[in-house]
């Protein structure tokens, strides 16, 4: 089936760059991460990507936009966060097809670490049914009977907790655990060092995400500095390697960073940043607002039709 998707349609003219988003790739599906792709999808979405796209990592395809050799359909694999599974699960099935790719790690997170999000998915996996009542936490009941209300649990008490400044909601998460109590939360979710050591030596680019995942336009910005340029020299010391680009934290532009925070991280010799801006980046791209989408369906065709689609979306919303 593969072979006879093709990119007609593809825009003619300037080389376009198109940046891929992913975070985990699981083993396999799980109906309480419906967000999330699993190995065989992930695999068929590489094998594509290999077949019609010069993959390159982030840092490789900023410096070809700016010396002007962009090849004229080129792609990147970008991941965020840093999840273990991005070796465990990811880098086999890149390296069965020659991929290098780009994982942007917040480095809070390493060796142990859970971001509130996956503490929610996580915590309602295991609370026992029908009803979960976290009026306690002043967070609600919900009922918990299926899988499906389970999702719908996961979704309610995220929202509540995505808008909080990070120490009130650490604060919150931790009385959404005492009021009720579970074991066996995963404490291997995130990187350790020693994954992130072996991603790098297997020849994937590492590039910064702050330290503690803190969005940076709710920061001072002498705090915005602070997160990146300390999250940049963790990577850089556990590596042993200059870092090059940056993945700004959920990276939408003027709500999530300005154009402070991208002169900053030229400033701090970063050489690209990536926002979550959809569209392309053509020759003359601003490398500290690098576009990028997340476009995959639930089948091939949808997901090289997505492909198409945004690459017709020629000027990425941007800051100025
Ligand atoms: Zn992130």
């Amino acid at each position: 089936m593969l072979a006879s998707l093709s990119l007609l349609g593809w825009p003619r003219g300037a080389p376009a760059l198109s940046i891929l988003i992913y975070h985990r790739v699981l083993p396999s599906p799980d109906a309480l991460r419906p967000g999330e792709i699993d190995a065989a999808r992930f695999e068929a979405q590489v094998a594509f990507l290999a077949r019609h796209f010069t993959l390159m990592t982030v840092g490789d395809a900023a410096a070809a936009l700016r010396e002007g050799r962009l090849p004229a359909r080129a792609a990147c694999i970008t991941f965020d966060d840093g999840y273990a599974d991005n070796w465990t699960v990811a880098h086999p099935i890149l390296a069965r097809h020659g991929v290098r790719a780009t994982v942007f790690v917040a480095t809070g997170f390493l060796n142990g670490g859970r971001m509130f999000s996956d503490t929610v998915i996580e915590f309602v996996r295991r609370v026992p049914g029908p009803v979960l009542d976290l009026s306690a936490a002043d967070m609600g009941t919900h009922a918990v009977a299926t899988v499906e209300d389970r999702l719908t649990a996961v979704t309610a008490l995220q929202v509540q907790l995505k808008y909080l400044a990070p120490a009130e909601r650490d604060a919150q998460v931790a009385r959404m655990l005492a009021a009720v109590p579970v074991s066996g939360l995963p404490e291997d979710l995130m990187l350790s060092d020693a994954q992130l050591r072996e991603l790098a030596q297997a020849g994937h680019e590492i590039g910064g995400h702050t330290v503690d995942h803190t969005v940076l336009t709710t920061l001072t910005p002498e705090g915005a500095r602070e997160q990146v340029a300390r999250g940049r020299d963790q990577l850089a010391a556990l590596l042993g390697r200059p870092i090059r680009s940056f993945a700004y934290p959920n990276g939408r532009p003027v709500r999530d960073y300005d154009a402070g925070h991208a002169a900053m991280l030229r400033e701090l010799g970063f050489e690209a940043a990536v926002s979550t801006s959809p569209g392309v980046a053509l020759p003359g791209a601003d490398l500290f607002q690098l576009p990028r989408y997340t476009p995959w369906g639930d089948s091939m065709t949808m997901f090289a039709a997505r492909m198409m689609r945004n690459a017709r979306m020629r000027r990425p919303f941007a800051v100025v």
